[in-house]
């Protein structure tokens, strides 16, 4: 239900031409966009270099309780709620690598021949995926995404260590000033999908220290 709705408001701000910041931009100030954007337009640069297919349109979502990140493939938007621009504000590296992480849902969907490689890179430093071709677990699916966020981000010049960071963050707006200020009981909805485990974050540093970002960055 929530999607479907997602879906109507993104079309309506389809309809009336702001597809950019698709009609959720009543509480986000100009600072606030200025900001994101400019992050935003540092990561999809290295988006670009990855694929031909267009870049996904950026999207608020008016949301002041719910942290998430979210790629809508249908209509290849990625949408950033007003509760994670508010949690993440400032912290530049960590809102690159869920940006990072989303537009890599995309690059999955779009460029499976690079994210097979990726895959194999994985396989090459660590016991897992261990079979070529065998099928992902849901967990597991996201781990490709997670890789993909951390070269996009580092190329486009943050610390990969802030992907980590952003998972603590995102772990702990429960109690901090942000919720009181929200006046209401904040959720990180994208923890639902994206259980932040130490597996998920050990496997992030392990594949940076061994040279994922120069691997991608190389093997066009
Ligand atoms: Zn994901």
């Amino acid at each position: 239900m929530k999607k479907l709705l997602m879906l109507l408001v993104l079309l309506l701000g389809v309809l009336v031409g702001e597809v950019a910041w698709a009609g959720q931009a009543s509480l986000v100030s100009d600072a606030e966009k200025r900001w994101l954007s400019q992050v935003w337009g540092r990561v999809v640069h290295q988006y670009s270099r990855f694929t031909r297919t267009a870049v996904p349109r950026l999207a608020i979502w008016n949301r002041p309780t719910e942290v998430n990140f979210f790629y809508q493939s249908q209509t290849h938007h990625v949408l950033v709620t007003t509760a994670a621009m508010r949690v993440f504000q400032g912290q530049d590296g960590e809102v690159a690598f869920f940006v990072g992480h989303e537009l890599g849902h995309a690059l999955v969907q779009h460029e499976p021949h690079q994210s097979e490689r990726l895959l194999d890179f994985l396989r090459s430093i660590y016991l897992w995926p261990k079979a070529k071709g065998a099928p992902l677990s849901k967990r597991e699916q996201e781990t490709l995404p997670d890789m993909w966020g951390l070269c996009l981000m580092s190329a486009a010049g943050y610390n990969a260590t802030d992907a980590a960071a952003g998972f603590g963050r995102m772990g702990m707006v429960k109690g901090t000033a942000y919720e009181w200020a929200a006046r209401g009981q904040v959720v990180a909805r994208w923890l639902d999908a994206h259980p932040s485990d130490q597996r998920r974050i050990s496997l992030l540093s392990r594949a940076a220290s061994a040279g994922l970002v120069q691997h991608c960055q190389g093997r066009r």
